[in-house]
Order: structure tokens, then C-alpha cells, then sequence
């Protein structure tokens, strides 16, 4: 059995032991009738059915309803749009005339959260100068305590437009809550989800409803295929522009903050045609390990990264032990285009 183009899904259909060849001519014809092609394997107790047709048609057959149905496999993902096999080419996503995607490695790189006009444009002019492409910096932080600092809101906006428009540098800004779409999404280049909010699904339909490209990250609890999932509730919404971002798992280590989870990055690239990076800050959550980590994001085939970089780490609101200096990331961005030449990209 093969999997088909354009949505198509296949499943596995064992039937009971006791069932009849009535039983089993039923659920052919019903298979039949939504079109799907049927594979029948007649062993000596049991029969098993193989199918393949269009993914929702067979979703929507009334499973339970067939008694002697004794278990419905899906072989292929439940995802349909964002998998390899309805678009076989990888996708590139442009954000504010920059692209993700088609063997470029895009460095995006600014402070966790903007704190005031000074860390930004400081920041912002070091990184560009260093070669970073795409700025980030929150408005909106998702903080697990409700008394740590929760971001400038519309303020930070601005502030971001401002640096963009000095520096040429399109930015990156999460949104947490669906009432601030419209104000993040219309400032913002590219818009992004953060682990916390990646099975808020309200929330990604609503991306899926605008315009502007969306950063989904990994939730730290999510198997790639809940990732890809994900993903999908903005593709079906009708916005293509979709990068994937790893930013590490939960897991038993202690050493790290979350556990990079650097094998999914070329899972990702054979299971879907969206890009997909790597954030090395807070995966890691630690200085020391964002050079290393963005330049194995390289060597594994990551579309490129997201990085913490701050003026005086020290005094940062948020995530400070994870920002790299000004002078670490030129540093670093010198070790990239080595290490990328080498790759040829
Ligand atoms: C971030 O990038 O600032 C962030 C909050 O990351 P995550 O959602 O991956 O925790
Ligand atoms: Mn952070």
C-alpha cells in the first residue's frame, strides 16, 4: 500500500475474528464509497483491509458503528498539508523580504524581550552589523510567574518598527493571546508561537486567518507529530507561510534547561516540506552552549536559528544566563560562514 497525493490517508483495518464475509463485504463497500482504494489480506483467522483515499472521508466513516471492526490503524501522519507527500518541495517563507527555507541559514538574533529604546537599538545595530538577517525582541514574554516582568505591549511594537526601519531588519515578535493578533500581527514580520502556545489551537486558527508568516515552535512536551499537527490547524486556516522552530524537550537532564532535540531536525525535513530551525538559547538556556548548538542547527540541515543576544546580560529581565554579548555573536557568526562554506550552503 502506498501513500497518495493531495491529502490521501491510509489506514489498516483488522477485523474481529468472528467476523463474516458479510461483515467484512460491508466494510469494503463502504470504503468504496468514499472513494478509497481497498486492499483485502485474508489469513486464516483474521482479515485485514488496507486503504487509501482522502483523509477527512475517511476520518468521518462511522468506525464504531461496524461491530466487527476491531481496530482502525492510521498508517499515514495525521497531518495532510504540511507532510512531504502533498508538497514535495521544500517551501520558502519570506519575511519582510528575507526567506527561510531553500538551503539559505537564516540567523535571527536580538534580546529575549525589548526592556527599553537603548538595550533594543543597541542590540539591533550590533546584530545587523554582525550579519543577522531578521531581529527579535518580545512585546509579550509568557513568564511563569504572574509578577515577573510581562513585556512592553505595544510599546516594544514600536520600538521594534523603529529599529527595523534604522537597521533594515525585519523582526520576529510572539504572540501569546488571540486578542492581540491584530496588534502583533500588523507590526511584526513574522509572527511567533511560543512552546507554551503551541496546542492553543484557538490561537493558531486564528494565524492561520491573517496574512503575515508565523514561527510555530516545538511545545516542550510535544511529539513531532502533535508539532506537525499543530502546524497544520494554520495551514488548513489558509496561511502557507509557516517555519517550524525546535527549541528543545523536557526531559530528565538537568544540565540543560531543555534538551535539544537535534535528530528532530532532520525528521522534520523528511516528514514536511515547512522549514524548520533551531532556537540554541533556550534550548540549552545556557551561554556557553549556544555556539555549539547553532553550529550543530547547521551541520544537521536547520534552516537557520534564533538567538538571545544582549548588551549587558547581567541586567536582563528575562533570560539572561541564555544571552550571548554583542561580541560573542559576531564571533560566532565568523564560526557559521566557516562551518557553512565547508557544508556548501
Ligand atoms: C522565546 O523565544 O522567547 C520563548 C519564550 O521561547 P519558548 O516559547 O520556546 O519557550
Ligand atoms: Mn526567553
Amino acid at each position: 500500500m502506498t501513500a497518495g497525493r493531495n491529502g490521501d490517508q491510509a489506514l489498516i483495518i483488522v477485523m474481529h475474528p468472528d467476523a463474516s464475509p458479510g461483515d467484512v463485504e460491508q466494510v469494503l463497500e463502504r470504503l468504496r464509497g468514499v472513494g478509497a482504494e481497498t486492499h483485502l489480506s485474508q489469513g486464516p483467522r483474521r482479515t485485514v483491509m488496507g486503504a487509501v483515499g482522502d483523509g477527512s472521508a475517511l476520518q468521518q466513516l462511522p468506525w464504531e458503528v461496524f461491530a466487527w471492526v476491531e481496530r482502525v490503524v492510521p498508517v499515514l501522519a495525521p497531518f495532510r498539508f504540511v507532510g512531504r507527500g502533498f508538497q514535495p518541495e521544500g517551501t520558502v517563507v519570506e519575511v519582510g523580504g528575507v526567506r527561510i527555507g531553500g538551503g539559505a541559514f537564516t540567523v535571527i538574533a536580538g534580546p529575549c524581550a525589548v526592556e527599553n529604546r537603548d538595550q533594543l537599538l543597541a542590540t539591533a545595530e550590533a546584530v545587523k552589523s554582525a550579519g543577522a538577517s531578521i531581529l527579535r525582541g518580545d512585546a509579550f514574554k509568557p513568564r511563569t510567574s504572574p509578577y515577573a516582568f510581562q513585556g512592553l505591549g505595544k510599546e516594544a511594537l514600536d520600538l521594534l518598527a523603529e529599529a527595523r526601519h534604522r537597521f533594515g531588519l525585519p523582526f520576529v515578535a510572539e504572540v501569546l493571546d488571540p486578542r492581540h493578533v491584530e496588534l502583533v500581527a500588523g507590526s511584526a514580520d513574522l509572527v511567533r508561537i511560543g512552546a507554551r502556545n503551541m496546542s492553543n489551537f484557538p490561537l493558531l486558527a486564528e494565524l492561520g486567518r491573517q496574512p503575515k508568516p508565523v514561527m510555530l515552535k516545538r511545545g516542550f512536551t510535544a511529539t513531532i507529530e502533535e508539532w506537525l499537527s499543530a502546524a497544520e490547524y494554520i495551514y488548513k486556516e489558509g496561511n502557507h507561510h509557516i517555519v517550524l522552530c525546535e527549541r528543545g524537550i523536557r526531559t530528565f537532564e538537568t544540565q540543560t534547561r531543555n534538551t535539544l532535540d537535534i535528530s528532530a531536525v532532520p525528521v522534520v525535513r523528511s516528514l514536511s516540506h515547512l522549514p524548520v530551525m533551531v532556537d540554541p538559547s533556550h534550548s540549552g538556556g545556557r551561554r556557553a552552549l549556544v555556539s555549539p548548538l547553532t553550529l550543530a542547527a547547521l551541520a544537521v540541515g536547520a534552516d537557520g536559528v534564533l538567538i538571545d543576544v544582549h548588551p549587558t546580560p547581567e541586567t536582563a529581565l528575562v533570560d539572561g544566563p541564555q544571552a550571548i554579548l554583542p561580541a560573542e555573536f559576531a564571533e560566532l557568526m565568523e564560526r557559521v560562514r566557516a562551518v557553512a562554506a565547508v557544508l556548501g550552503r
